[in-house]
């Protein structure tokens, strides 16, 4: 049975159309087409009906192949055109090829039209597969961005309002301890302490789930200035110094540069690793390396220390929100510090990693791009 095509032909010559017609009739085709040999005829070909394929004579008095080609970028067609000639030097053909002509028969050998003709059809659906695959990729990604982003929105708006009535619960219940410790027996004692603690984790958990939103919906928008990361590892050492102290940790540093980034952001995030190194450690005082090397177009931070390291196969659990490799006592805390440092990452174009081996210390890793634009 033949196969229906839609073939334009672009040739001058009526004999030379009916040897091509002749060979697709004889590879199994049967051809609807039309014969232009002018670019007025070709445009209004294309105007008016929807092709399979082009076969072009390389050379006529008033048109040629590369000029048909041009005409189909131009209408943004992906119509695979085939370029038949009569003698033409290889450099031509190859100058043709390039300039986007699929394939090149001489006249003398149209037997290889047929074949041709389906292997750039197979091509054209190949092509078409791919684009829709493309396409779907684009809008599926686009569809996980804006859940994604309607999932921080109700993190954002759960934690903020959760807040209140849960400072009324931690407030009431430790009153409620005060008035009631000893007065009951031993057992209600043990119930609302029980309750104050929760509640107290709750809080501690609901507070940290709205920072990390806060970054991440970014509320106030990132705001980008330069800024000297000495200064702004300094402010977090303040902020951290009870905890240094309480560890006799020691930190040291690199010259650190000026970068262009969130002041505010920039600080939570070496506050958070920087937390971490010296929460996370074992038999020994915490010693914490902060060091920054500029690695082809972004800076490269790190962060180092001497603690009880984390395996690899965490690698992509600690970064997620809740998630903790330990039970609260020993370490304490949310799992939310490393989400937030992600997110801050992230939201300045850099990425966010870590290299350790259990027992021998971790080291966490995190770039900026060098050059910025002003906003993000
Ligand atoms: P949190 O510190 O509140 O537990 P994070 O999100 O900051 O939460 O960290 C997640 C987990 O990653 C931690 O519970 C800990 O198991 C592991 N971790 C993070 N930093 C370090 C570190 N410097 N050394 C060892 N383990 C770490």
């Amino acid at each position: 049975m033949s196969v229906p095509l839609k073939v334009l032909i672009v040739e001058d010559s009526e004999d030379d159309a009916a040897l091509l017609l002749r060979q697709l009739k004889r590879g199994g085709y049967e051809p609807a087409w039309e014969r232009v040999d002018t670019a007025e005829a070709m445009r209004s070909a294309l105007q008016e009906g929807t092709w399979d394929v082009v076969i072009a004579d390389y050379s006529m008095p008033r048109f040629s192949a590369p000029a048909a080609l041009k005409l189909l970028k131009e209408f943004g067609l992906d119509i695979p055109l085939i370029v038949v000639s009569g003698t033409v030097g290889e450099d031509v053909a190859v100058a043709t090829m390039r300039a986007g002509a699929h394939d090149y028969l001489l006249k003398d050998s149209l037997t290889r039209l047929a074949p041709a003709v389906e292997r750039e059809l197979r091509e054209v659906e190949v092509r078409k597969a791919r684009k829709q695959a493309e396409e779907d990729l684009v809008l599926r990604v686009e569809e996980l961005a804006r859940s994604n982003a309607e999932l921080e929105q109700f993190a954002y708006v759960a934690s903020h309002d959760l807040q209140e009535p849960l400072r009324i619960i931690t407030t009431h219940c430790d009153l409620l301890r005060i008035r009631c410790e000893g007065r009951l027996d031993a057992e209600a004692d043990d119930y609302i302490n029980f309750v104050v603690h929760a509640a107290t984790r709750m809080r501690a958990l609901v507070k940290d789930l709205l920072t990390y939103s806060r970054v991440a919906v970014s509320e106030n928008g990132t705001r980008l200035e330069r800024i000297d990361c000495e200064r702004v590892l300094n402010d977090a050492l303040a902020n951290l110094s009870a905890s240094i102290s309480e560890k006799a940790a020691i930190v040291t540093h690199d010259p650190l540069p000026t970068v262009t980034a969130d002041p505010v952001q920039m600080e939570q995030l070496f506050q958070n690793l920087i937390g971490n190194a010296i929460k996370f450690h074992g038999d020994v005082p915490p010693e914490v390396h902060v060091g920054a090397r500029k690695k082809r177009s972004d800076w490269l931070f790190s962060v180092a220390d001497n603690g009880i390291g984390i395996d690899r196969q965490y690698e992509d659990k600690i970064f997620a929100v809740f998630q903790r490799l330990h039970k609260q006592g020993r370490y304490p805390g949310t799992g939310v510090g490393l989400a937030i440092c992600k997110k801050i990452v992230e939201r300045h174009g850099g990425r966010i990693w870590f290299e350790s081996e259990p027992g021998n210390g971790s080291t966490f890793y995190f770039s900026l791009p060098a050059e910025r634009r002003q906003s993000l």
